[in-house]
């Protein structure tokens, strides 16, 4: 997932868990007979022979962090072309796209406060943040009060000048539910009052890094801007209580301009309507500090697992099963934005689009990004799904921008986000801790099966799944979720179509 869950994580972890609504007990289900015999043939290859776990200890053991444009991402769809290759998909292919910079740390990146005392900080360069001028940066630290306003912001001119600002979960709080192209605005404010850098402090505990904050179209930050955990933050915010405080660090990163990015596209064609296709998303590329195992390695091994298991079936469904990769999601859904608008004429015969990327824990059932139709929609598979523990619905909207579906979403076309767990994986996506041992095998196997199950169900209906909105149907979903603000800020910049 991607830059709204930098948020808060109260936000996404206490809404996420109140919504939902299980199903008292389960009725037969709807679907045709032939239908549901398919069905339970791939949820036998998913669940006994399911290789979503394998692939993503190739992906992320064998290969490591992809971040968007680097030699690995590179690597990881050379190896996703050649294993949906092997599976004996067709039209496999690359659809390259143009990030304005890719971004790779150098050099580690070192730090310490000078005054009132001297000590170590534990810190990182920002994922995209330009280099420390030769010898680092060094300045008085000031505490933004609050990054959503930019008239706040200009109160303080006198202090930023010349500051080196912390910005901490409460600058990001203060302002309230501010669009996040505002707080990136306000981001780049900091350079035009003269600040000389920025620390974000990520609130992540045992001083670990968690990157990721600021960038959302690809370009470099405004200004050299590091990321720390909790705990240094904590100790610079209690220092400046007491008086002045003084900090330096540096870091170098590699940076190149304008870089062609792939995507990767697979497809099994459908059987009696192959022009009409699900899509099966997920994004390929992934922060740095760990291996992107499960952000967003489970979604990129779950989309080649339910390719394996729909091959091994030899009985394609109706309409054809599309796969695809997306690069740069990490930078603000780059990938998948390129894809939606060089497709935007087909997508009206998209059935339905199905992104996996809130990690491997156990799947409750889908997220409908607040459209009651869609819940209406699922309930025939739902019954099914109930056995895997995942009949869950959730209307729960503020990952509407938050991954791959939002281009597709906002063009009206049926989403659905793959609703897991959530525990564990706030504290690991964007940190060293996403690695593979956190992957539970049991957990991304069902996740898996509710994938591909449900993308099977609905390319084998005999009507469509669900209707494709409007724009003032989409306007009116977005108040629902009281999205109506973020998608007018995304839209009025260009970003979303
Ligand atoms: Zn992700």
């Amino acid at each position: 997932m991607s830059f709204l869950f930098k948020m808060p994580l109260t936000f996404t972890i206490l809404a996420v868990v109140s919504a939902g609504e299980l199903l008292a007990q389960s009725a037969p289900t709807s679907l045709p007979p032939e239908t549901v015999t398919a069905l339970q043939q791939l949820a036998g290859n998913m669940l006994l022979s399911g290789q979503a776990y394998e692939y993503d200890r190739q992906l992320a053991d064998g290969i490591g962090p992809r971040l968007t444009g680097s030699a690995n991402y590179v690597k990881a769809t050379d190896w996703a072309m050649a294993e949906f290759t092997k599976l004996g998909l067709k039209n496999v292919h690359r659809e390259s796209w143009t990030i304005p910079a890719t971004w790779e740390p150098e050099t580690v990146g070192t730090g310490r406060i000078l005054e009132p005392h001297e000590q170590r900080l534990h810190m990182e360069s920002e994922g995209w943040s330009p280099s420390t001028p030769e010898g680092g940066v060094k300045g008085e630290v000031f505490h933004l009060p609050n990054l959503g306003s930019a008239e706040a912001i200009h109160k303080d001119a006198d202090k930023i000048k010349g500051a080196i600002v912390l910005i901490d979960s409460e600058s990001r709080q203060a302002g309230g539910d501010v669009p996040y192209g505002t707080m990136v605005d306000n981001g780049s404010l900091l350079a035009k009052l003269g600040a000389v850098a920025v620390i974000n402090g990520s609130g992540t505990t045992q001083n670990a890094v968690s990157v990721g904050g600021g960038v959302w179209d690809g370009h470099l930050l405004a200004l050299p801007t590091a990321n720390m955990g909790a705990e240094d933050t904590l100790l610079l915010r209690r220092l400046l209580k007491a008086g002045p405080v003084t900090v330096e660090f540096s870091f170098k990163n590699r940076v190149r301009e304008n870089v062609k990015i792939d995507n990767i596209v697979a497809v099994i064609p459908g059987r009696e309507v192959p022009k009409e296709f699900v899509l099966i998303g997920a994004h390929l590329d992934s922060w740095h500090p760990g291996t992107g195992a499960q952000d967003n390695g489970t979604g990129t091994s779950t989309a080649l697992a339910v390719a394996q298991a729909v091959m091994a079936l030899h009985a394609p469904p109706r309409r054809t099963l599309r796969f695809v990769l997306f690069g740069g999601e990490e930078e603000g859904l780059l990938g998948s934005h390129a894809y939606a608008r060089a497709h935007s004429d087909e997508l009206k015969d998209c059935d339905a689009v199905l992104v996996t990327d809130s990690g491997g824990e156990a799947p409750r059932g889908w997220m409908t990004l607040g459209r009651a139709d869609l819940k209406e929609a699922l309930a025939p598979i739902q019954v099914l799904l109930g056995g895997l523990g995942a009949e869950g619905i959730s209307d729960y909207g503020r990952i509407a921008f938050s991954s791959d579906q939002a281009d597709f979403m906002v063009r009206g076309v049926p989403s659905l986000v793959l609703w897991t767990g959530f525990d564990k994986y706030m504290a690991l996506h964007h940190k060293p801790s996403d690695t593979f041992d956190k992957v539970v095998q049991k957990d991304l196997t069902l996740g898996a099966a509710v994938v591909g199950l449900t993308a099977y169900a609905i390319a084998d209906e005999q009507g469509s799944f669900a209707a494709h909105l409007t724009t003032p149907q989409v306007e009116e979903q977005m108040k629902q979720i009281k999205m109506f603000e973020e998608y007018k800020d995304m839209r009025d910049r260009g970003f979303l179509f």
